[in-house]
């Protein structure tokens, strides 16, 4: 039986889909801290592929650890619709952040087993590991290794901060897989993500409909000083890395402020060194920062103060510096057919919706440069998140999963 303009999910279901996903890896009340291929990401990954195999939905995992569920279509040959987003959290993370988008793409495809509606081309929910990069650096990894951009050995090579291989621990919990992971033809990739900023929410919309990403630039330095005494060791003869390294964040939060008055942002993330002990200078140290602005040309603007903040920080401190690792993502990079489809639902069911903006990383930009892309943002309570009270209510998806309801059903059936 064929799917009717006037269907809608069942909104119950999926809310019950993400109270039980909450139950899983709690962090700070509230919270979730389900860090990757940790033993809660095991069993929240258990969890979805029961939920998957229930739905009658085909379960594969591939090199990376990402899942997909497929549903048929009566054309199987013809390249699939993906709906994906990821399972893992921040160490202080919410409960919606990347997991309401993984459980939209399960709660269309029991909405379609529940209407008899089988698509011409299959439709395939995705759980993609490592979003965060909250355990292994860099996040968005094994969408980026599935689109090409990293190669698989490099990923499973991979060490966190604990001390963890990204591979051993793949294995460790079940879920090093065999398809290989390399993306074959692909129709159209649907992310449905929280918004993660105050707009919606504050302008009372029921659903954002992204557009392009901020274009991000980012980059990993690493500092080389000398340890001495703290002593006696004279000031110009001091080559304290640390310092060189806290030099270059606090010049990218003030980069940050420059550029504010046009949404410009600037962010000093991590620094470490080493011994970092009192009593001695550090050796080295390493760190990391990004810049992101609306403007392409501002964007690479703020990257070319942040590359040379880095040298004068160090020379500063008498210390050597090397840019270790440079990426760059976001954009006008989503599919503009896939964009109108999706306002063309959301004006249909007469939501109250806006164009967006993308100002955080997510999965879909790594799948835009492979194909047809787009993102549907659902409100979030005052825009907290990366925090354990990250907050939504029932009614902030409504629109977001009846858009991608049909939306991808429209794509999927043409
Ligand atoms: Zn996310």
């Amino acid at each position: 039986m064929p799917m009717t303009p006037d269907a809608r999910v069942d909104l119950d279901r999926f809310w019950s889909t993400i109270e039980a996903s909450a139950d899983i890896g709690k962090g700070r009340p509230g919270g979730l801290s389900r860090l990757t291929l940790g033993d809660d990401d095991r069993d929240m990954r258990d969890l979805f592929c029961t939920w998957c195999r229930d739905a009658g939905l085909r379960v594969e995992v591939d090199a990376a650890g990402n899942i997909f569920g497929q549903r048929d279509g009566t054309d199987n040959d013809l390249p699939p619709i993906l709906i994906g987003s990821h399972l893992d959290t921040q160490i202080n993370g919410g409960r919606f952040d990347g997991i309401a988008g993984v459980l939209a793409g399960l709660e269309v495809l029991r909405c379609l087993n529940d209407l008899g509606h089988v698509t011409r081309r299959p439709v395939v929910v995705v759980d993609w590991t490592n979003e965060e990069g909250a355990r292994f650096s860099p996040p968005m990894v094994a969408s980026g290794c599935f689109v090409g951009k990293y190669d698989i050995d490099w990923v499973h090579d991979l060490i966190a901060d604990d001390g963890a291989g990204f591979g051993d621990e793949l294995e460790r919990i079940g879920y090093k897989g065999t398809r290989p992971c390399k993306a074959g033809e692909i129709d159209a990739y649907f992310e449905l993500h929280i918004e993660q900023g105050p707009i919606l929410h504050a302008e009372g919309r029921a659903v954002g409909i992204v557009t392009g990403g901020y274009p991000v630039r980012g980059m990993r330095a690493s500092f080389q000083g000398q340890t001495s005494h703290t002593g006696p060791t004279p000031m110009d003869l001091r080559r304290n890395a640390l310092a060189a390294g806290a030099r270059w964040l606090t010049a990218i939060d003030d980069l940050g402020w420059d550029f504010a008055v046009h949404d410009g942002k600037a962010t000093a993330a991590r620094l470490t060194a080493w011994p970092n002990k009192p009593g001695i200078l550090s050796e080295s140290a390493e760190a990391i920062c990004d810049v992101r602005h609306p403007d392409p040309v501002t964007t690479r603007v703020m990257a070319e103060r942040m590359r040379r903040a880095v040298f004068e920080s160090a020379a500063r401190c008498g210390c050597d510096a090397v840019i270790e690792d440079e990426w760059e993502w976001g954009g006008d990079i989503f599919d503009h057919t896939l964009i109108e489809s999706l306002r063309t639902q959301a004006i249909r069911m007469g939501y109250n919706w806006r164009d967006i903006d993308s100002q955080a990383g997510h999965d879909a930009y790594f799948l835009a440069t492979h194909c047809p892309t787009a993102m549907i943002f659902a409100p979030c309570k005052n825009g907290i998140t990366h925090n354990n009270e990250e907050s939504c209510d029932p009614s902030d998806f409504v629109a977001g999963l009846n858009i991608l309801l049909h939306a991808v059903v429209a794509r999927a059936d043409r």
